[in-house]
Protein backbone atom coordinates (compact mmCIF):
# COMPACT_ATOMS: atom_id res chain seq x y z
CA UNK A 1 0.00 0.00 0.00
CA UNK A 2 1.35 3.58 -0.33
CA UNK A 3 1.10 6.75 1.87
CA UNK A 4 -1.38 6.30 4.40
CA UNK A 5 -3.99 9.61 5.06
CA UNK A 6 -5.52 10.20 8.94
CA UNK A 7 -9.20 11.00 8.47
CA UNK A 8 -12.01 11.50 10.23
CA UNK A 9 -14.78 9.55 8.91
CA UNK A 10 -17.08 12.64 7.91
CA UNK A 11 -14.14 13.97 5.89
CA UNK A 12 -14.46 10.96 3.28
CA UNK A 13 -17.58 13.10 2.79
CA UNK A 14 -16.09 15.82 2.20
CA UNK A 15 -13.14 14.95 -0.33
CA UNK A 16 -15.28 13.71 -2.26
CA UNK A 17 -17.44 16.77 -2.32
CA UNK A 18 -14.12 19.38 -2.56
CA UNK A 19 -14.58 21.98 -5.10
CA UNK A 20 -12.44 24.44 -3.98
CA UNK A 21 -14.05 25.67 -0.90
CA UNK A 22 -12.58 25.91 2.37
CA UNK A 23 -11.76 28.26 5.71
CA UNK A 24 -8.53 29.47 4.38
CA UNK A 25 -5.81 29.58 1.67
CA UNK A 26 -3.80 26.75 3.76
CA UNK A 27 -6.94 25.24 4.72
CA UNK A 28 -8.06 24.51 0.99
CA UNK A 29 -4.26 24.09 -0.25
CA UNK A 30 -3.73 21.05 2.41
CA UNK A 31 -6.95 19.98 1.44
CA UNK A 32 -6.20 20.12 -2.73
CA UNK A 33 -3.43 18.18 -1.83
CA UNK A 34 -5.29 15.51 -0.11
CA UNK A 35 -7.78 15.08 -2.45
CA UNK A 36 -5.77 14.46 -4.95
CA UNK A 37 -3.20 12.12 -3.71
CA UNK A 38 -6.16 9.93 -2.78
CA UNK A 39 -8.01 10.47 -6.18
CA UNK A 40 -4.69 9.72 -8.05
CA UNK A 41 -4.73 6.20 -6.20
CA UNK A 42 -6.76 3.80 -4.80
CA UNK A 43 -4.07 2.61 -3.39
CA UNK A 44 -3.54 5.56 -0.84
CA UNK A 45 -4.33 4.22 2.68
CA UNK A 46 -6.95 5.40 4.76
CA UNK A 47 -6.89 5.43 8.58
CA UNK A 48 -9.82 6.69 10.46
CA UNK A 49 -9.51 8.79 13.65
CA UNK A 50 -11.68 10.18 16.67
CA UNK A 51 -9.64 13.32 16.48
CA UNK A 52 -7.44 15.74 14.48
CA UNK A 53 -6.95 14.53 11.22
CA UNK A 54 -4.73 15.37 7.88
CA UNK A 55 -7.08 18.07 6.59
CA UNK A 56 -7.81 19.32 10.50
CA UNK A 57 -3.82 19.89 10.87
CA UNK A 58 -4.29 23.59 8.50
CA UNK A 59 -7.80 24.33 10.16
CA UNK A 60 -8.30 27.71 11.54
CA UNK A 61 -11.04 25.65 13.40
CA UNK A 62 -8.46 23.16 14.93
CA UNK A 63 -7.49 23.98 18.63
CA UNK A 64 -5.20 22.15 20.91
CA UNK A 65 -7.94 20.70 22.54
CA UNK A 66 -10.69 20.11 19.92
CA UNK A 67 -12.30 21.43 16.40
CA UNK A 68 -14.27 24.67 17.47
CA UNK A 69 -17.02 23.16 15.38
CA UNK A 70 -17.88 20.86 17.52
CA UNK A 71 -18.35 22.52 20.72
CA UNK A 72 -21.72 20.37 20.88
CA UNK A 73 -20.81 17.57 19.92
CA UNK A 74 -22.06 17.61 16.05
CA UNK A 75 -18.90 16.51 14.54
CA UNK A 76 -18.34 14.08 16.29
CA UNK A 77 -21.56 12.90 15.88
CA UNK A 78 -21.27 12.72 12.02
CA UNK A 79 -18.14 11.12 12.43
CA UNK A 80 -19.39 7.94 14.57
CA UNK A 81 -22.59 7.82 12.39
CA UNK A 82 -20.43 7.32 9.38
CA UNK A 83 -18.03 4.90 11.28
CA UNK A 84 -20.74 2.68 12.21
CA UNK A 85 -22.80 2.97 8.72
CA UNK A 86 -19.16 1.71 7.19
CA UNK A 87 -18.63 -0.51 9.87
CA UNK A 88 -14.73 0.47 9.17
CA UNK A 89 -13.02 0.19 12.62
CA UNK A 90 -10.98 3.20 14.00
CA UNK A 91 -6.82 3.11 13.82
CA UNK A 92 -6.61 0.69 11.01
CA UNK A 93 -5.53 1.46 7.53
CA UNK A 94 -7.29 0.05 4.45
CA UNK A 95 -7.17 1.41 0.56
CA UNK A 96 -8.85 4.61 -0.45
CA UNK A 97 -10.53 2.15 -3.18
CA UNK A 98 -12.19 0.13 -0.81
CA UNK A 99 -13.25 2.78 1.70
CA UNK A 100 -15.09 4.65 -1.00
CA UNK A 101 -16.89 1.31 -2.58
CA UNK A 102 -18.05 0.38 0.52
CA UNK A 103 -19.17 3.98 0.80
CA UNK A 104 -20.79 3.80 -2.44
CA UNK A 105 -21.91 0.60 -1.78
CA UNK A 106 -23.84 2.16 2.10
CA UNK A 107 -24.50 5.64 1.37
CA UNK A 108 -27.83 6.90 0.01
CA UNK A 109 -29.77 10.20 0.26
CA UNK A 110 -31.75 9.80 3.27
CA UNK A 111 -28.63 8.19 5.22
CA UNK A 112 -26.75 11.56 4.18
CA UNK A 113 -29.00 14.04 5.55
CA UNK A 114 -29.48 12.03 8.80
CA UNK A 115 -25.83 12.14 9.05
CA UNK A 116 -24.79 15.50 7.99
CA UNK A 117 -27.64 18.01 7.85
CA UNK A 118 -26.32 19.56 10.88
CA UNK A 119 -23.51 20.39 9.02
CA UNK A 120 -23.32 24.39 7.70
CA UNK A 121 -21.87 23.30 4.25
CA UNK A 122 -24.93 20.84 3.71
CA UNK A 123 -27.53 23.40 2.27
CA UNK A 124 -25.27 24.01 -0.05
CA UNK A 125 -25.92 21.10 -2.26
CA UNK A 126 -22.24 20.14 -2.17
CA UNK A 127 -22.48 16.85 -0.71
CA UNK A 128 -25.10 15.34 -2.43
CA UNK A 129 -23.19 16.30 -5.85
CA UNK A 130 -20.66 14.23 -4.16
CA UNK A 131 -22.61 11.06 -3.89
CA UNK A 132 -23.80 11.26 -7.02
CA UNK A 133 -20.18 11.66 -8.38
CA UNK A 134 -19.45 8.42 -6.57
CA UNK A 135 -22.20 6.60 -7.49
CA UNK A 136 -21.37 7.25 -11.21
CA UNK A 137 -17.64 6.35 -10.55
CA UNK A 138 -16.66 9.76 -11.25
CA UNK A 139 -14.15 9.99 -8.00
CA UNK A 140 -12.12 6.83 -9.19
CA UNK A 141 -11.52 3.74 -10.67
CA UNK A 142 -12.84 1.19 -8.04
CA UNK A 143 -11.31 -1.71 -7.53
CA UNK A 144 -13.52 -4.91 -7.52
CA UNK A 145 -13.52 -6.41 -3.83
S1 LIG B 1 -10.98 21.30 12.81
FE1 LIG B 1 -13.19 20.91 12.66
S2 LIG B 1 -13.92 22.30 11.04
FE2 LIG B 1 -11.70 22.15 10.85
S3 LIG B 1 -11.36 20.50 9.36
FE3 LIG B 1 -11.28 19.56 11.41
S4 LIG B 1 -13.38 18.82 11.79
FE4 LIG B 1 -13.48 20.29 10.07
Amino acid sequence: MMKTVLLRPHHLLCILNFKGFGYSRDFVRNMAIIVKSVQKSPDTGIRLTSGEDAICRKCPLATSKKCRRDSDGTVTQMDRELAQLLKIPYNKTYPAGVVFSLLRRTLDECKLEKICSRCHWYPSGMCKDGLQRLRKGNFFHEPKI
